[in-house]
């Protein structure tokens, strides 16, 4: 991302809604704005491989294994608003597991650029089967919309709840259930 390119576009969209971006208060909008999308979006440069890198470790355990509660940043792609809420994974490890620092790296690298909640939902439960060959995978996401309670129908109080299920998760219904009864 050309951060200079950016701010300059910034400058000119604050004068098209009626702004003036010479005032104190904005002198320094555009750079701060292109700052804060570059992280926002951060998501299109790094690699996945980098990220898990060296964090996936043998292991005996065929349990389920699960994180509740992983929070989510991102930017709806209809309206570039945010959606916020959390993400709850679980998995069955086959012969390998994955260090838990790293689920929540995955939800940010898939979080961080334009989405929708549907999409993100699946990429991390795909992204997780494949860092670790699990034999299933569950991915419950609730969100709130910006785009929903500010503007549009404004429904301030509406979640959004997103589930992706994979493999044994997908095919048994008591491991699904046993991951839905946990993730309450
Ligand atoms: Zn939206």
């Amino acid at each position: 991302m050309n951060k200079e390119r950016v701010a300059e576009l910034v400058k000119e969209l604050l004068e098209e809604i009626g702004e003036d971006p010479s005032r104190e208060g904005l002198l320094r909008t555009p750079e701060r704005v292109a700052e804060s999308l570059k992280f926002l979006t951060s998501g299109y440069d790094g690699n996945i491989e980098d990220i898990i890198n060296n964090a996936v470790f043998k292991s005996h355990a065929n349990n389920m294994i699960i994180n509740r509660n992983i929070e989510v940043y991102s930017l709806c792609e209809h309206h570039v608003l945010p959606f916020f809420g959390t993400c709850h994974i679980g998995y069955i490890a086959q012969e390998k597991v994955i260090g838990v620092s790293k689920l929540a790296r995955i939800v940010d690298f898939y979080a961080r650029r334009l989405q929708i909640q549907e999409r993100l939902t699946e990429q991390i439960a795909h992204e997780v089967m494949d860092a670790v060959g699990a034999e299933g995978v569950g991915v419950v996401m609730e969100c709130q919309h910006l785009c929903m309670m500010m503007r549009g129908v404004e429904k301030q109080g509406s979640i959004m709840t997103t589930s992706s299920v994979l493999g044994s998760f997908r095919n048994d219904p008591s491991t699904r259930a046993e991951f839905m009864n946990l993730i309450k």
